[in-house]
């Protein structure tokens, strides 16, 4: 199949990427390095030299994007293209917010005009504060639209509704809800929980713990989330549907599990927690479990352990 990715240069996509190349597809990607990384690029260029076509240019830019295929089939569409980490997606929260509704918009018309099939990455974010836990796919959330992490939390909630409208105009859309991620490959600088913690780790800082790091998330492996995003495209589903680890762990824990792998002597620093920080998250996959036959295989020390690995090939001591 010809398949097109957005944001392609991101840390999902790169897995993703990675098996649809080895089941043999063509992959159309682009990206505008906001958040990707470059080398994710290059790696996949000179693994798949024939099968891997990437051009650079924003999602907001619609001649650009219907240039790139404009005489390609396109079977499917993988959306996955926006900043994801809370101080990367702030940092220009107007461009966030627009790659989120202008940027869905033309990925869902270039949809219908190839009648392609299309997955949206939508997000746990949608749910924002939650005050129902787990959060089951039919709990509305409770979203702070009036604050730092509304330009993505509402963004990505306009991004739903546009591919609800799509969806009744007669397009294939999946909608995944995609849940705390994590792995090889990660942007070194993304800001995120571990991506943080491994990286101080390795070069023997203190980790930085937001709050009192009682705060939970539940954190999925990347290479059983991509088995997930597979399996929804290849279904007939088309309510959105969350993925991720059904194991929720609390921040200060996770910062145990890194030091007991890396140095046993590296001290902690608390720190603010930032403003609308969710306290507690968990999802209900019982839909996934369901209608997928999905639940994560990875546990939290085998997925953590093999991240350790990869970051150390590239963290600069
Ligand atoms: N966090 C932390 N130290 C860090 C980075 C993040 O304690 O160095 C906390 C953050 O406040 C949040 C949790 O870890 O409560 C997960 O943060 P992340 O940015 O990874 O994801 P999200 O908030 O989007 O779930």
């Amino acid at each position: 199949m010809n398949i097109l990715v957005t944001g392609c240069a991101g840390f999902i996509a790169y897995h993703l990427i990675f098996t649809l190349l080895e089941q043999n597809h063509t992959i159309y990607g682009f990206d505008n390095f906001i958040s990707g990384q470059k080398e994710n690029i290059e790696r996949l260029n000179i693994l798949y030299p024939n099968n891997f076509v990437f051009k650079e240019f924003d999602l907001i830019d619609f001649e650009k994007l219907n240039k790139f295929i404009y005489d390609i089939k396109i079977d499917q569409i993988y959306h996955l293209a926006c900043p994801a980490s809370p101080p990367i997606y702030q940092i220009d929260p107007l461009h966030t917010l627009d790659t989120c509704y202008i940027g869905t918009r033309n990925i869902l018309e270039i949809a219908r005009i190839k009648n392609s099939k299309i997955l949206l990455a939508s997000t746990s974010e949608i749910y924002g504060d939650p005050t129902v836990h787990p959060q089951p796919e039919n709990y509305w959330g409770n979203v702070n639209s009036f604050g730092l992490r509304s330009c993505y939390d509402e963004g990505k909630r306009v991004s739903e509704t546009l591919s609800f409208i799509y969806l009744k105009k007669g397009i294939d859309v999946k909608i995944v809800r995609i849940f705390n991620t994590y792995g090889p490959k990660m942007s070194l600088n993304d800001g995120r929980v571990l991506t943080n913690f491994i990286t101080q780790a390795l070069r023997g800082e203190n980790l930085t713990i937001y709050g009192d790091g009682s705060q939970t998330r539940s954190l999925c492996f990347c290479t059983d989330l991509i088995k997930g995003l597979l399996k929804l495209m290849d279904s007939n589903i088309n309510m959105p549907i969350n993925l991720g680890s059904q194991f929720e762990i609390r921040i200060i824990e996770i910062a145990e599990i890194v030091k007991s792998i890396i140095n046993p002597d590296i001290k902690l620093t608390f720190k603010p927690l930032p403003s609308d920080d969710p306290k507690q998250r968990r999802p209900d996959i019982t839909n996934a479990k369901k209608y997928l036959d999905w639940e994560p295989q990875v546990g939290i020390q085998e997925g953590i352990s093999l991240m350790i690995k990869e970051f150390k090939e590239r963290v600069k001591l």
